[in-house]
């Protein structure tokens, strides 16, 4: 038996990285899982066949989240496919890297479309069906820079900060009827994202983090099962560090 026997799970960006970790952690826990992806088909499919292989329950989705239409019909296909909603991850996100004075209004906005506008569109969706769940529950993938802030990246920590705010605020609205909503700060990850730091960079991150290391995929997602489960069921509007030590309140 796996707490989560039973549960159907949407997990956007669930392709690579901490969102492909996710998916598998919820699958092994007992959860059927979408699998969301923009563009990354291969990598989708190559998710949901090492579900498949741990005879777990998964199907990929595609669906872009930062349009409106498509966040919507990824909800409706995840519903449908899987029979229902119970836990919805909104985990994708993307980076535009700049100084304030160079940064774009085109960088800016691609990167909240995706970060925040997107976990509005996609979670507005999954109102109803994860209303209609027994135990409803919403986990956003923050970041330690929406918190602390990190030079060159405005555009990024506000839309994580936003997502905290989000966080707290539908979890006051949705509390009565048994939806818990929280967030994961997730620190410096080796994914995609962080793979272009140089050494020099990663050294001095490093500097800042009490465990002076990255932290892999795999460290993030156990925290995303505990919130989604029966254990965290008093637990909501809550950020959560996952973050080697940086932020420590
Ligand atoms: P990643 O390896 O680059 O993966 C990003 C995922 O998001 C991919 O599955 C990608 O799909 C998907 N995605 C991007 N834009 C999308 C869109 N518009 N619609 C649907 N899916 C979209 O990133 P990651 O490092 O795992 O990051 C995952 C989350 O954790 C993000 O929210 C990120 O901000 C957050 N985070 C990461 C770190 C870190 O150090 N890595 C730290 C803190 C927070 P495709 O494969 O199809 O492109």
């Amino acid at each position: 038996m796996g707490e989560l026997d039973g549960r159907r799970a949407l997990v956007t960006g669930g392709s690579r990285g901490i969102g492909r970790a996710i998916c598998l952690e919820l699958a092994r826990a007992g959860a059927s899982v979408a699998v969301n992806y923009r563009a990354a088909a291969g990598a989708a499919a190559e998710t949901v066949a090492a579900i498949h292989a741990d005879g777990g329950e998964a199907v990929a989705l595609p669906g872009d989240v930062a349009e409106t239409e498509q966040a919507a019909a990824l909800v409706k296909a995840a519903a449908a496919e899987l029979g229902g909603l119970d836990i919805l991850v909104n985990n994708a996100g993307v980076t535009r890297d700049g100084l304030l004075m160079r940064m774009s209004e085109d960088d800016w906005d691609a990167v909240h479309r995706t970060n925040l506008r997107g976990a509005f569109a996609v979670t507005k969706a999954a109102l109803r069906p994860l209303l209609r769940s027994p135990a409803g529950r919403v986990v956003m993938i923050a970041s330690v820079v929406g918190v602390m802030g990190n030079a060159g990246q405005v555009n990024y920590a506000a839309s994580k900060a936003g997502l905290i705010g989000f966080t707290r605020a539908l979890a006051r609205e949705v509390a009565s009827r048994g939806v818990t909503v929280n967030a994961v700060a997730p620190g410096f990850i080796e994914t995609d994202i962080t793979a272009s730091l140089t050494e020099e960079q990663r050294a001095a991150i490093r500097g800042q983090v009490p465990l002076d290391r990255f932290a892999a995929p795999e460290e993030v997602a156990p925290l995303v099962r505990f919130l989604a489960g029966p254990g965290a069921a008093y637990v909501t509007g809550q950020c959560i560090h996952v973050d080697g030590g940086m932020v420590m309140a």
